[in-house]
């Protein structure tokens, strides 16, 4: 292990060259252009490294059917699924995404290459999700080169639309049985914790209906918009309700460090409303949306039936409002074993190359890694290479400490290499 370990800290660079070839083709959706480009690229390093490799489109049909929304984004939505038989017991099954969000005009640096600055690595997608996935090629070759065999068949899954969703790659991959494995890690997400839960996600959207008129004489029309106000006063009711919720699974350490709350706690959110067209025409129509986090231990057709049973409620009072609720499932939430002895395994192999505990946390955000843990049952946690409040993904000048580089690569090596009992 010394030898792998003094061999990655001294190939720092090679992760680094990998990391800017990926950082260089703009994955960003939307519109999520080049997923064929970058999938090439990691195909052709992987084939060297003696994988089997598959280039998976997701049909244009499927796409468009189970993402309605996203029916606009042209181009071809490329996956990879690549395999090594190693004649071992065991196979691990490691995902991420390679598509990124977009980058504003804000950078001080170009994001769509990396930069080096001050010990740490600038460029979109190097914290979400690429910074993991040029750490693994790398570790890959590494360990070639050093003729060391991993302890685990792999099967490798990179993929694409996690952030857009919500059917991305990876829930194609699921659906069409490329996850087969006995063991699960995702390299999406940070590395302040091990991520083994996070939340469900429902959004919901109620068209209020009204009768245009001439503003003048609103007392002809009826007035889409006034009417949702007490729709939207009893949905204030039931996030308050519904917020007081607890879960048994960890918060992660960002936020019981900001905010003292130390599990996983539900949500209820209005984010989003339409109506009107003018000062003076009465508006017929107001659409309000939101979405509803759910903890592990709630159910999407009870988050449902709640929501129904407060609308019931605006009915009673005023029966004269005429609106329209409907539920859509998003993600399904995760929850996996925290006594799983992967799961150990992970975080032992984390906290020794990390030098600290590694705690095992939840998300409140929704995963696509809930999606196939749903499909295939596997023991899943989530460990990646960024650092929550520092790295900024989603955000300007995303960043990783080339420390963390070299730390992830280790990680990902020892996990390689010990087998889990
Ligand atoms: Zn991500």
């Amino acid at each position: 292990m010394n030898a792998l370990f003094d061999f990655l800290e001294s190939n720092a660079d090679a992760a680094i060259k990998t990391l800017d070839e990926l950082v260089r083709i703009q994955t960003h959706v939307p519109p999520g252009e080049n997923y064929g480009k970058v999938m090439e690229l990691a195909a052709r390093k992987l084939r060297e490294l003696d994988f089997e490799v598959e280039i998976i489109r997701m049909p244009r049909e499927l796409f468009e059917k189970k993402n309605p929304r996203l029916s606009h984004l042209a181009a071809e939505r490329v996956n990879l699924s690549a395999k090594l038989n190693v004649g071992a017991p065991k196979t691990l099954l490691i995902n991420t995404h390679l598509d990124v969000v977009p980058a504003s005009a804000n950078w001080s640096v170009p994001p769509f290459e990396v930069t080096l600055r001050d010990g740490r690595i600038f460029g979109r997608g190097v914290a979400d999700s690429k910074g993991g996935v040029s750490a693994l090629l790398t570790v890959l070759s590494a360990m070639k080169e050093l003729g060391v065999k991993p302890a685990y068949n792999l099967n490798i899954a990179l993929t694409t639309d996690e952030e857009m969703g919500p059917y991305s790659g990876l829930c194609h991959l699921a659906d069409i049985g490329k996850l087969e494995a006995d063991y699960f890690l995702s390299m999406d997400g940070d590395s302040d914790d091990i991520t083994i839960a996070s939340n469900g996600n429902v959004d919901w959207q109620i068209d209020v209906f009204g009768k245009s008129y001439h503003s003048g004489s609103s007392f002809l029309g009826v007035n889409a918009i006034e009417k949702s106000v007490p729709i939207m006063s009893e949905l204030l009711e039931l996030k308050a309700k519904v917020e007081l919720r607890r879960s048994k699974v960890p918060a992660s350490t960002a936020i019981s460090r900001k905010t003292g709350i130390d599990t996983l706690m539900p949500v209820l959110n209005i984010t989003i409303i339409n109506a009107g067209v003018k000062q003076n025409i009465v508006p017929d129509k107001c659409t309000m949306k939101g979405d509803r986090r759910y903890i592990p231990e709630e159910k999407f057709g009870d988050v449902c039936k709640e929501m129904n049973a407060a609308l019931s409620r605006v009915r009673e009072k005023h029966p004269d409002i005429d609106f329209k609720l409907s539920c859509d499932d998003i993600y399904a939430p995760l929850l996996t074993d925290m006594n799983h002895p992967w799961i150990k395994e992970v975080k032992r192999v984390a906290g020794e190359v990390a030098g600290r505990d590694v705690r095992l946390a939840g998300a409140q955000g929704s995963l696509d890694v809930a999606y196939a843990v749903k499909v295939t049952g596997l023991p899943a946690c989530c460990f990646g290479i960024g650092r929550r409040t520092e790295s900024n993904a989603h955000a300007d000048d995303e960043n990783i400490w080339v420390e963390d580089l070299v730390m992830y690569m280790k990680f990902l090596a020892k996990l390689l290499i010990d087998k889990a009992a």
